[in-house]
């Protein structure tokens, strides 16, 4: 599963996504942040942070190493409820693990309500601190599906990866 070709490339893109359905009644946390004015909050099997689960997703297709399915099966109990942010801890470990290490991120996030302009800080500051990044290298994007998908959060994520260990 860990065993992709080895590269000595000086930087890799990684691209990831990640989508959950949104029901009443249920927290929606975005990026390790929680959303106070949310009507509804993502159905999953962990704590369904869309931005985390794409990040890290982002991060392990930089090195052709799969998808967080593969590590956290949606099958197993053990993951059931899970904090993200063990997801996206994970993910790095693997990355440095081949000598790589994130150089920036760029996130977009659609959802339709509530407006998320003002928590834009708190989710940068938060990936950023996960990924041991400054925060300048977080930039976030928030986007609205103009009543497409009301009931549906989004988010979509490349991260620059640079070599670290010559
Ligand atoms: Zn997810």
């Amino acid at each position: 599963m860990t065993s992709s070709p080895s590269s000595t490339l000086p930087y890799r893109i990684g691209y990831g996504e990640d989508a959950h359905r949104l029901e009443a009644g249920r927290p929606l946390i975005l990026g390790g942040v929680p959303v106070p004015q949310a009507e509804a909050g993502a159905v999953a099997h962990s704590d369904g942070d869309a931005v985390l689960h794409a990040v890290a997703d982002a991060l392990l297709s930089g090195l052709a190493l799969g998808d967080i399915g593969q590590y956290f099966p949606d099958t197993d109990a053990t993951w059931q409820g899970l904090d993200s942010r063990l997801i996206l801890t994970r993910a790095l470990e693997l990355v440095q693990g081949r000598g790589y290490a994130p150089v920036n991120v760029a996130l977009v996030v659609t959802l339709d309500r509530p407006k998320l302009g003002p928590l834009r800080p708190q989710i940068a500051r938060s990936v950023a601190a996960l990924l041991t990044l400054p925060e300048s290298e977080v930039g976030v994007s928030f986007k609205t599906s103009e009543g497409l998908a009301p009931a549906h959060v989004q988010t979509r994520v490349t991260v620059l990866l640079g070599r670290v260990d010559g």
